[in-house]
């Protein structure tokens, strides 16, 4: 590992700043800390709020991620406050919480780190303390203090393995003391810890002793062993069986990552035993859980199994572990599913907290590997892994997280959703929590919306899909069931509109319009149903469809006859899927003009002379002809495709519910 130092990049930077600094040095790189792990500090004066100065210690603030921290990330501490508490005898986590907090010197600071103590009662200014995979390679073997020694020699102190808190807090001080002239302690099966007069000291013997331990690792590198026979269509059915799995408690987004370096990992023979011992460090335990799931085959007919004993194993682990007044449990499904042959799923309410999931076990990985190659890899012992995952201080974060919306852990599919009514549903189901596949035909555009959604804060992907080439369309449903696991909501929206009389209309347009408003509706909607079928947990199909299915008017015959072929599409798949749950609606739209690409030059101009308007009136024609003379708006059709979509309408299907202001011929019937 090289250092990152730049001297000119800390020039007359205040402590607070150079904090900032070098906590960012260590978050940039993975192989120390990932997602809020690891944890700096620094001490120094700081004017206190009641007057004069403080001897402050200025500690990153619990869960902040080090690699993007600000000054806001960090909590300012009276320093001699907490210093009294190192004369304590015992100290309940409670307490410590509690006496931390009132020494902190700013109201609207975060919650301090678990590790404060532990910073504090550290004599030198400057505090760093990571989970470097190399440092966890060497204590994560059987004679783990040997190796930390051979490597590292007497640079550092050994802290045998206490959870964070007050008692680690105590040992790591006393190590410290009894020997000053080290530059670091090795906290065993948890991390490492330097110190130094200076950032840039200390982060320097960070870098050294890492480097150090990376030259005695020679981890062996194996590649797949086992030969490829999953085709994407096995891996995808695989994904989907999964998700369905994963998501009947509450749903679940699922990633897949088959390339060769995971497959190194899930082909070893002795999987089985290599994954089935714990991660390198205790608080990976609450984003991977202790174990993952090794599937015994690709064969999607044997997950439902698989699932279940897992499942059945994490209760029996909880009601073994926990007190007698222990009410609350994680749900009991695994996050990292290894496959030999195929590669690893891993399972989140997001694709960003499954990707998390997912960078933190190849962290496991190689921290595994590296140990297997050496003297064989040692976890902590069970408990020690449960005192963390059902640690109150830790549940306590899952409490400030805010509550789940509407949508959140499920897929939708929207076509068409470059513009108008497509792109208005995706913006609506991505702001309930959806993780929404943008899909249209021109591929700017749906990168544009979806890039709109995230830049938001929602999640989405764009995808490029022409939905009357039937081998696009099953191919799209293939990459989203790889991609994120599966579906849930399908938006059935692309189409065109070409206004004539059938008595002049070409059979080419005729034929256009049956192909993208019929045909690529029952393509799209084949498609969707045949993974939500697989899935095993329902679903919520969507026909954007027309006024004009049930009530149509002159000179748009290619179009309206389309159109209901679309709706009663739309009927007959309700009747079909009803008993796999999966519920099938139409909404019918009229005259939405704004933001729409259907309502082109020519189509304005044609729907005017059939009506007898002039073009400029049209759109006046339009709101004045229903029963609420109101415009329709791309955002009212988008939001019945939402309740349509959520599980307020979870008694519908086969429904069609008007967004036309009223329009007596197109009452539904
Ligand atoms: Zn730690």
């Amino acid at each position: 590992m090289r250092s990152r130092w730049s001297s000119d990049a800390v020039a007359g930077l205040d402590p607070v700043a150079l904090r900032v600094y070098t906590s960012r040095l260590l978050g940039s790189e993975p192989s120390l800390v990932l997602f809020g792990g690891g944890n700096t500090s620094v001490k120094h004066l700081r004017p206190d709020p009641r007057g004069g100065m403080r001897r402050t210690l200025t500690i990153k603030g619990s869960g902040t991620d080090l690699s993007s921290i600000g000054r806001d990330g960090f909590a300012p501490l009276a320093l001699d406050d907490l210093l009294l508490l190192r004369e304590r005898k015992t100290l309940d986590d409670e307490t410590m919480v509690e006496l931390v907090t009132l020494a902190l010197l700013d109201t609207r600071a975060p919650r301090p780190s678990i590790e404060t103590l532990l910073h504090a009662f550290i004599p030198l200014g400057w505090v760093d303390h990571s989970h470097a995979d190399a440092i966890l390679t060497l204590t994560n073997q059987p004679d783990g203090a040997a190796r930390v020694r051979d490597a590292l020699g007497g640079a550092v102190g050994l802290v045998p393995y206490v959870k964070p808190g007050f008692e680690l807090s105590k040992a790591a001080a006393s190590v410290y003391d009894a020997d000053p002239s080290i530059s670091g302690l090795v906290l065993n099966k948890h991390g490492l810890v330097t110190f130094g007069e200076t950032a840039e000291e200390s982060y320097e013997r960070h870098i050294e002793l890492v480097s150090l331990a990376e030259k005695r690792i020679a981890r062996a590198w194996f590649g797949p062993r086992m030969p490829t026979i999953q085709s994407q269509a096995d891996v995808s059915s695989l994904a989907l069986s999964l998700r369905g799995l994963l998501s009947r408690r509450r749903h679940t987004i699922v990633r897949s990552d088959a390339s060769p370096r995971i497959r190194a990992f899930v082909d070893q023979p002795d999987l089985g035993r290599f994954s089935q011992q714990g991660p390198a460090t205790p608080d990976h335990v609450l984003r991977t859980k202790r174990l993952p799931l090794v599937l015994p085959s690709a064969d999607p007919a044997d997950a439902p199994q698989a699932v279940a004993r897992y499942e059945a194993a994490y209760d029996a682990y909880v009601t073994e572990h926990a007190d007698a007044d222990h009410d609350f449990r994680h749900d009991p499904g695994p996050r990292v599913v290894l496959v030999p042959g195929v590669g690893m799923f891993t399972a989140g309410r997001t694709a960003a907290e499954a990707d998390a999931v997912a960078q933190i076990y190849r962290h496991t990985m190689n921290v595994i590997e590296g140990a297997e190659s050496m003297g064989g890899y040692a976890a902590l012992p069970v408990r020690d892994f449960f005192d963390i995952e059902y640690w109150p201080l830790e549940l306590y974060k899952l409490k400030l997280a805010p509550p789940d919306r509407e949508l959140a852990g499920r897929v939708a599919l929207v076509t068409g959703a470059a513009s108008g009514i497509g792109r208005a549903a995706a913006r609506v189901l991505a702001a309930a929590g959806a993780h929404v596949l943008v899909s249209d035909i021109d591929a700017t555009g749906a990168g544009q919306v979806a890039g709109l959604i995230c830049e938001s804060g929602d999640a989405a992907e764009p995808l490029e899909l022409d939905v009357t080439d039937p081998s696009a369309v099953s191919s799209a449903m293939r990459q989203a069931a790889i991609a994120v696991g599966g579906i849930d909501i399908v938006v059935s929206n692309a189409g065109i509109a070409d206004a004539a009389s059938i008595a002049v209309l070409e059979l080419d347009a005729w034929q256009r319009s049956l192909d993208v408003n019929a045909t690529g509706h029952f393509l799209v909607t084949k498609s969707a149903v045949r993974a939500m079928r697989e899935q095993r947990i329902g679903g919520s199909v969507i026909l954007v469809c027309t006024k004009n299915a049930l009530d149509p008017g002159r000179d748009f015959g290619a179009y309206s006859a389309a159109k209901a072929a679309q709706l009663q599409l739309g009927r007959v798949l309700a009747i079909e899927n009803g008993e796999h749950g999966i519920r099938v609606n139409m909404v019918n739209p009229d005259a939405v003009f704004a933001d729409s690409r259907l309502w082109s030059r020519d189509l304005r101009a044609g729907r005017a002379a059939a009506h007898g308007v002039d073009v400029d009136q049209l759109e006046d024609f339009y709101r004045r002809r229903n029963l609420l003379q109101s415009p329709i708006g791309v955002d009212d059709v988008a939001e019945a495709v939402l309740f349509l979509a959520s599980d307020r309408s979870s008694k519908t299907t086969g429904a069609i519910l008007p967004v036309d202001g009223g329009v007596r011929g197109a009452f539904p019937r």
